[in-house]
């Protein structure tokens, strides 16, 4: 395993997309810790609310910015985290071009300030590289099944772009970059319209509407909390020396959407049934990571076990969902 590096002395470091549900989370994190965070996020699909605790905090600085046109920062950072993407399909595939625009132009300038400023550049990349794997479990060293063609390329082959640039800048030593693959992810702070499976099937059955299933509902996928997650992006970064390669971040537990379904519906008390869906195209049927790498490098595994991560979730959705209290005192 190799070395973390924390020297206890306050750091600013830059969180792009930091106003996001795992962004946010983040943020948190590294304030938490003692460093100074800069926020920079358009509110694309973030949210104001996610940060709000946040915005008095000495040590926090929002800037609202689309990063494919961020030229430079008025202070010195010594780490850039880039989540600057919509994630959710539904989301990505709303304008493809400013998507892939935002992975290779936004990752572009980060790159450009990282180089600058020789801050350390650490890229959410994600399992999406993949595609529709003929490998299961992924390893990091399988190159992925991914047409360029269809309505999830905008974001597949836009953060295989954002990778390549990564490697690129790496290898030419004009930037200390480091890359995670990051599998589904979930927690309080999604979007209840976020449009993804775990925060579909909870406001449904919180609402008592039928839960939809996309297809037969036998694809399988990896859930993590999200808290897991935020504690294997700051060791990445952290870690000495930069191990130079993609790193799997997610939990290897493997549920089809049935399975999930069930689940939810033993967690949430609910009259809702379940409808299913046409499957959207290009849906990948498998999902599950290997995680031996992230294990190795840098002692990671995820601690969050999914009903547990989904208790908290279900507790998220229902305070925000539930009606206001008009008899509360002001
Ligand atoms: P999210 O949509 O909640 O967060 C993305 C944030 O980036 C939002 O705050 C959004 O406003 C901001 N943003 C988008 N485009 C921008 C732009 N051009 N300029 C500035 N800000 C912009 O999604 P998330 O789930 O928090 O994902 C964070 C990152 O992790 C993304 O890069 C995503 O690709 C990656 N990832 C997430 C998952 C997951 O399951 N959550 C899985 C794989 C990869
Ligand atoms: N899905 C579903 N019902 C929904 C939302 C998603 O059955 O309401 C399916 C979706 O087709 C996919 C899986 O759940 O097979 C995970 O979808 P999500 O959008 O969460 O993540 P991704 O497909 O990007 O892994």
């Amino acid at each position: 395993m190799l070395q973390r590096v924390h020297d206890g002395k306050t750091r600013t470091i830059l969180v792009a997309g930091g106003a996001g549900f795992v962004g946010s989370h983040l943020c948190d994190a590294l304030l938490l810790r003692g460093d100074r965070v800069i926020c920079v996020d358009s509110f694309l699909t973030g949210s104001r609310t996610n940060v709000r605790p946040l915005e008095n905090h000495p040590r926090f600085r929002l800037i609202e910015e689309d990063v494919c046109r961020l030229s430079d920062i008025d202070e010195p950072v010594h780490q850039i985290y880039n989540l600057a993407c919509a994630a959710s399909p539904p989301f990505y595939q709303a304008d493809p071009v400013h998507t892939m625009m935002t992975c290779v132009t936004g990752t572009g300038n980060l790159l450009a300030l990282a180089e600058r400023q020789k801050a350390s550049f650490l890229l959410a990349s994600t399992s999406e590289v993949y595609g529709d794997p003929e490998e299961h479990p992924q390893r990091e060293d399988y190159r992925g099944n991914v047409s360029c063609t269809g309505p999830r390329a905008c974001y597949d082959e836009g953060k295989r772009a954002a990778e390549a640039l990564c490697f690129d800048m790496l290898r030419a030593g004009r930037a200390d970059t480091r890359v995670v693959r990051i599998f589904n992810t979930y927690g309080p702070r999604m979007q209840p319209n976020d449009g993804r499976i775990i925060s579909n099937l909870l406001v449904q059955a919180l609402s008592g509407d039928p839960l939809t299933i996309y297809g037969s509902g036998e694809q399988t996928r990896s859930f993590c909390f999200v808290t897991d997650l935020v504690e294997g992006l700051t060791a990445l970064m952290d870690v000495d020396p930069n191990p130079g390669v993609p790193v799997n971040l997610g939990n290897p537990g493997e549920f089809t959407i049935n399975e999930l379904a069930t689940m939810i519906r033993a967690i949430v008390p609910s009259s809702s049934k379940i409808v299913y869906r046409p499957l959207p195209q290009d849906d990948p049927l498998r999902r599950r990571p290997d995680i031996a790498r992230a294990q190795d490098l840098l002692g990671w595994e995820p601690k969050v076990p999914l009903s547990q991560g989904l208790q908290k979730t279900v507790d998220y959705f229902a305070s925000i969902l539930a009606p206001p209290d008009l008899c509360a005192a002001p």
